[in-house]
């Protein structure tokens, strides 16, 4: 890293409470923890609430409650070197600073730019702009505001001003320049100032101030000396850097990260994708937040050192920004069940429980038809089936209810093994299988397919499926041993008869 403006690392996450918590945003989110921690800076939090209209406390409610169930947590951002003029209001409980709180703050930056000259009070109206905007398209122009407030004369200003003629308030841009800034992950970037739109409004004619401005000031009065982001921020990071500039602040570092897209090479979003974009849906799917987090860095990131799995620790010790990617993130389902697979075969029995009961209609600590000991061979039977632990009950419902078996294929296979449940019917009746140890049924089964000729899948198929009613699922002998005698007898009885029924 070059030598740094600013005395410590400082990065942060700075989410609106416009939507729900989005995968890109944790995504991000991550990358600057990491990359602070590495550095032994500090990762702060921001709370975008400006836009009153479209902020509501159950984003905010939920983007904090998926920080939370992601083990994702920030520092105090107060500091005792804060820059002068950086008054840190905005802070609440949980070293959160709250755009909203800093609007007086804000506001005094734009009189200040205003005073200097720096930014101008434009009090063209709608109908004007719409006007020059028709004229530039006919002409085959790209449309923009074209600074014609920029010179407004004293007397014109005045008379605006006396008449209480609304105005917005704009940065007044200069010549054109190139804006240039070195991407930490994207390299030498270059954006000139006549791509911006023109002189860019900083403050509505509300009296809002703008996003842009607004981020510039916190960054500023944060300390914030490197920023991850999205790379939809890339004309934004342009028009900061100028406001910057014009406020004499010192520029900190960017890195635009690639945003996230589907395999179809779309932009993924709650629009366009629905739940699969939000960080809750996962929670709710009996996903672990560690998986997830390993999958999220994962996207982007490519150090074979620290391998494919590791924790938010292991990255940090060894952080480096020149490993992250700036091709496309894809979103990729397959290989998020893989890590979550990895990460719950990893888990102790005590987690497994828990999560499993959390997600299961039967009440698998309390249950009376099996013991603690039965249920911990169940779910240790399964754990390294499950993707995630809203399939539970598809793994363990034949250990509570009966079924039916009735597709056609399920039933071509039993035909062929109605052989195999005939035969098992008579070792039980004989008292041939002893129910109480785990390996008994299987040795069964196996000495029936030595008799028949039968092995692997052709035996043992028929059979899983007579007593589970699934194609596959834990140890067949473990299966019969919870199951018992009484039960396993029943169900052969009645796939037998089924089949004397309709074969
Ligand atoms: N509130 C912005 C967003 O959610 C933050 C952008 C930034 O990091 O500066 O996209």
């Amino acid at each position: 890293m070059s030598e740094s403006r600013f005395k410590k690392v400082r990065t942060r996450i700075a989410p609106s409470p416009t939507g729900n918590l989005h995968l890109g945003t944790v995504r991000t989110a991550l990358y600057n923890l990491l990359f602070a921690r590495y550095h032994g800076g500090d990762f702060l939090f921001r709370l975008e609430d400006t836009d009153k209209e479209r902020s509501k406390e159950e984003f905010t409610n939920e983007i904090l409650d998926g920080f939370k169930w992601l083990n994702i947590s920030w520092d105090d951002p107060s500091s005792e070197d804060a820059p002068e003029g950086a008054e840190m209001t905005g802070l609440s409980e949980g070293h959160i600073v709250k755009q909203s709180v800093r609007e007086a703050i804000h506001k005094k930056y734009i009189t200040k730019l205003l005073s200097e000259g720096k930014a101008y009070k434009c009090f063209a109206s709608k109908e004007e702009l719409d006007e020059m905007r028709a004229k530039q398209q006919a002409n085959k122009e790209i449309p923009r505001y074209d600074n014609r407030s920029r010179n407004l004369s004293e007397a014109d200003q005045a008379k605006f001003e006396s008449e209480g003629k609304p105005f917005v308030v704009r940065l007044n841009l200069g010549a054109d320049r190139d804006i240039l800034w070195n991407d930490l992950i994207r390299g030498e970037m270059s954006i000139n100032t006549k791509d911006l739109g023109g002189d860019p409004v900083i403050q509505k004619s509300s009296g809002q101030v703008l996003y842009n401005f607004a981020v510039v000031v916190d960054d500023f009065a944060m300390q914030i000396s490197h920023i991850f982001r999205g790379e939809d921020h890339l004309s934004n990071t342009a028009k900061q850097i100028a406001i910057y500039e014009a406020l004499g602040f010192s520029v900190p570092e960017f890195g635009h990260l690639p945003l996230i897209f589907t395999k179809d090479k779309q932009k993924l979003s709650k629009r366009k994708h629905g739940d699969i974009a939000s960080v809750d849906t996962y929670k709710k799917q009996g996903y672990l937040p560690e998986a997830l987090v390993n999958y999220l860095v994962g996207t982007s990131y490519n150090d074979e050192e620290l391998g494919e799995l590791f924790s938010i620790e292991e990255a940090a010790d060894e952080f480096d920004i020149e490993a992250v990617s700036k091709s496309p993130a894809i979103y990729d389902i397959k290989k998020l069940n893989w890590y979550n697979r990895e990460y719950i075969s990893k888990l102790d029995y005590a987690d497994i429980l828990n999560n499993c009961a959390e997600f299961s209609k039967f009440s698998l600590k309390t249950t009376d038809k099996y013991s603690q000991d039965q249920i911990e061979a169940m779910l240790k039977g399964i754990q390294d089936s499950l993707d995630k632990f809203d399939e539970v009950d598809i793994h363990i419902d034949y250990f509570f209810e009966d079924f039916s078996v009735v597709e056609d294929k399920i039933l071509k296979t039993l035909e062929d093994g109605k052989i195999i449940v005939e035969k098992l019917l008579i070792l039980i009746d004989a008292d041939g299988i002893n129910f109480a140890d785990p390996v008994s049924f299987k040795n069964a089964l196996n000495s029936v397919g030595k008799i028949l000729e039968l092995n692997g899948k052709k035996l043992f198929m028929p059979a899983r499926i007579a007593i589970s009613g699934k194609t596959s699922g834990p140890d067949i002998g473990l299966i019969a041993h919870l199951l018992g005698e009484e039960k396993i007898k029943e169900r052969l009885k009645k796939i037998q008869d089924k089949l004397t029924n309709t074969v």
